[in-house]
């Protein structure tokens, strides 16, 4: 198979499942919508960081590494799965926390992922936003050289090449299940943050010749640089695979008008979101990612801006975060 040369561990359970929204579907009166699991990977309540993190702790592993460092927002979902991930295989974790959102409440600060990165024995440093995190992370991996371990660096969301084979992977996996349930899907929405997903999925899809559009919905950058950041980090990807020049800059499409006042600030739309899927269909989603991208998602759907089609939204996890908005989400 496509990915079969690189090295992986397994972490996460799979596949995931595809399931009907047939409530939520019902209650927009649009499109049939399906939901692909992903917070059903199993690993610390689950997420899309877990697919990318068997591509990226294998080759921690193959190199020998005895130490993980990473970075994230506070509440990162990447940091949880990586702090989790690393007790699995035996390493030590060394967490780099971006203080991204001002003003963060106490539950922001202690709660939701904070406190299972805690529990899971992480070595949590905090940085001011707008740190320069390569210098960060690399005086952090000289630290950890020094006194005798042997690092191995994850950028933020394990989104690099390595990461992405993770959602390469994913969209295969999607294009199974479509084909054997016999479904006409005329979209695939994500939410897209640091681009590994997206820029994965894309590879996945034209490595398959599937021409399902896939939109990303932003979550903290403008509409041009998310598309360009997805883009260039896909067609480093399909390089990578074997498959240079597979990905066209108008396959990126990335839709940034939901993102509101910015990066983990609570916007109506993803509250109401939230509120939808949850007494609909019975399902979290998060305040930062997927509710905002669900908010998206529904807008579109409501002013029939999505093009015919049923959807598949890609359900990426994140519901750890909500405790760490007990007192900003409004039920
Ligand atoms: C990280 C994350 C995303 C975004 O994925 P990227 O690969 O960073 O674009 C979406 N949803 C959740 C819940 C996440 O944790």
């Amino acid at each position: 198979m496509l990915l079969s040369n690189f090295p992986r561990v397994s972490l996460a359970h799979l596949p995931t499942p595809l399931e009907h929204l047939p409530r939520l579907s019902k209650h927009l009166g649009g499109p049939d919508i399906y939901v692909k699991r992903d917070d059903c990977t199993g690993l610390a309540t689950g997420g899309n960081k877990t697919r990318k993190l068997e591509f990226s702790m294998a080759e921690a592993m193959q190199q020998g590494a005895d130490t993980i460092v990473t970075v994230g927002a506070v509440q990162s979902n990447h940091v949880r799965q990586t702090a989790a991930a690393a007790c699995k295989l035996g390493l030590k974790c060394e967490v780099l926390l971006e203080h991204r959102v001002v003003d963060p409440s106490e539950p922001y600060s202690h709660s939701g992922n904070v406190l299972l990165d805690k529990i899971f024995g992480a070595n949590l440093r905090e940085y001011p936003g707008g740190t320069d995190f390569d210098q960060a992370m690399s005086e952090v991996a000289d630290e950890v050289t020094a006194s005798g371990g042997k690092p191995y660096l994850i950028p933020g969301g394990a989104s690099n090449t390595v990461g992405a084979l993770g959602y390469v992977n994913c969209a295969i996996e999607l294009l199974d299940q479509i084909e054997d349930q016999g479904l006409d899907i005329g979209h695939i929405v994500t939410a897209t943050g640091s681009a590994g997903t997206q820029g994965g999925l894309i590879v996945g899809l034209k490595a398959m010749a599937i021409d399902i559009p896939l939109l990303g919905i932003g979550v903290n950058a403008p509409r041009e640089k998310q598309e360009e950041k997805v883009y260039q980090l896909a067609c480093e990807t399909a390089e990578f695979i074997g498959k240079p020049g597979i990905v066209a800059r108008e396959d990126v499409v990335a839709n940034c008008d939901y993102v509101g006042a910015g990066y983990g600030v609570p916007t109506e739309g993803m509250n109401e979101a939230v509120l939808m899927l949850a007494r609909y269909e019975g399902l979290l989603f998060d305040p930062v990612y997927s509710g905002k991208g669900l908010a998206g998602m529904i807008d579109l759907i409501r002013s029939d801006s999505l093009g015919p089609g049923n959807i598949v939204f890609l359900h990426t996890g994140g519901a750890a975060a909500l405790f760490a908005y007990a007192d900003q989400l409004q039920t």
